[in-house]
């Protein structure tokens, strides 16, 4: 189990999901580069131990349990997976 981030990060990279983590495995922060050039935040599917405490932060409601995802953001479970293996 982990939590995804969806196509309505896109554009938003709010980052308040950021801060409340407490494992912080969501990236690029606004610290790291790459924050200006990447599209959207990812999850870190190995890390994240699916608290839920990042769903109600975000305000475009991105976020959500893998178990919970829309079918039509599946594609972003690879996505977040993908980032944290470049
Ligand atoms: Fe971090 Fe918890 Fe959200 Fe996973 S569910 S990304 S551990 S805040």
């Amino acid at each position: 189990m982990t939590h995804i981030i969806a196509e309505p990060c896109i554009a938003t990279k709010d980052t308040a999901c950021v801060a409340v983590c407490p494992v912080d495995c969501i990236h690029p922060t606004k610290e790291e580069a790459g924050f200006e050039t990447e599209q959207m935040l990812y999850i870190d599917p190995q890390v994240c131990i699916d608290c839920g405490l990042c769903v109600d932060e975000c305000p475009v409601r991105a976020i959500f349990p893998d178990d919970e995802l829309p079918e039509a953001y599946a594609v972003f479970i690879q996505r977040n997976a993908d980032y944290f293996v470049r």
